[in-house]
């Protein structure tokens, strides 16, 4: 067991190269207990709230979490073969063989401060964690039905950004994992409040890479076309140049998509509904089932 934990780590810290990122490794990560069940996962100590994108680096102090990491392989029942029947049915519609892993990041969880809108009249309110979430499970049900291969990074609810955690636990997917791993991480936007220091003006959505990453580039380019056809929201492109923590430290193509802003007061309301969120989780499985089809290496949008 120690041995094997050695060789884990091993492969872990040695497997940070990929996609031309210029991080060639992640700010230093503490000595971690790899918890071996559930029951031992370290409490996660938590920061201040932001997105990774107005993150000074340095300031991020917390431990990373590691929990064991199990991709799920789908289990394909071979059909039973009749040898007594002369003429076999044919096939149906053969099950999809899954091309990438999927790394789902829904951002923030409830102890994340701030990243919620002010109240409508009726006491409503989106708070982002709650929206990304709900996006990531639409997502997740669609892509079982797929057949598709997933893996939601940070289930627990009761947590804050733990963007080293994230970070952490999506590279050691990389190592583990047989399919090559694509990062999505999953927000809503907030813009500049207006002069009463309420609503937000902006709006839109638009989808971010890490500068130097060309598949993460291609990767948020198919995935923006997708969101702004399903949505028809306004267009905002695909962005660079933020340090957003988890585009940079991922050892693997990532992007960070901002679905609308939650505190624009029409299209926040938006966000409150079912419908939103499914059109929204709809475009996002619509770009990762065009990229499962052709891959991201030749797309030239
Ligand atoms: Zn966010």
């Amino acid at each position: 067991m120690l041995q094997a934990i050695i060789d884990f780590f091993k492969n872990l810290f040695s497997s940070f190269s990929g996609d031309s990122k210029d991080a060639t490794s992640p700010p230093s990560t503490d000595p971690v207990d790899i918890p071996t069940t559930e029951n031992e996962l370290p409490e996660i100590v938590d920061v201040e709230p932001q997105d990774g994108a107005d993150m000074p680096l340095e300031e991020l102090d917390e431990d990373v979490v590691l929990v064991n990491v199990e991709v799920d392989v789908p289990v394909v029942d071979e059909p039973p073969v009749k040898t007594s029947d002369p003429d076999p049915p044919k096939e149906t519609t053969p099950e999809h063989t899954p091309r990438y892993l999927w790394i789902l990041d829904n951002g923030h969880g409830k102890k994340t401060k701030g990243k919620r809108s002010p109240k409508w009249n009726d006491g409503k309110q989106v708070l982002e964690y709650e929206l990304n979430r709900g996006i990531v499970k639409k997502i997740i049900e669609s892509l079982e039905k797929e057949g598709v291969q997933y893996h939601n990074l940070v289930p627990e609810e009761n947590v804050g950004n733990i963007l080293k955690t994230r970070v952490a636990r999506a590279n050691a997917l990389k190592v583990q994992s047989d399919l090559p791993p694509v990062y999505i991480s999953i927000h809503s936007n907030a813009g500049p409040e207006d002069q009463a220091g309420n609503w937000s003006s902006a709006e839109g959505i638009e989808t971010w890479y890490y500068r130097t990453s060309l598949d993460g580039r291609k990767v948020a380019k198919i995935f923006q076309k997708h969101l702004i056809s399903k949505t028809r929201w306004v267009n905002r492109g695909v962005r660079t140049g933020m340090a957003f923590y988890v585009l940079k430290y991922t050892s693997m193509p990532a992007i960070l998509t901002e679905n609308g802003f939650f505190n624009n007061k029409k299209e926040g309301r938006k966000l409150l509904e079912e419908e939103t969120r499914q059109l929204i989780a709809d475009a996002h499985v619509n770009a990762i089932m065009e990229i499962e089809k052709y891959g991201f290496k030749g797309f030239q949008g």
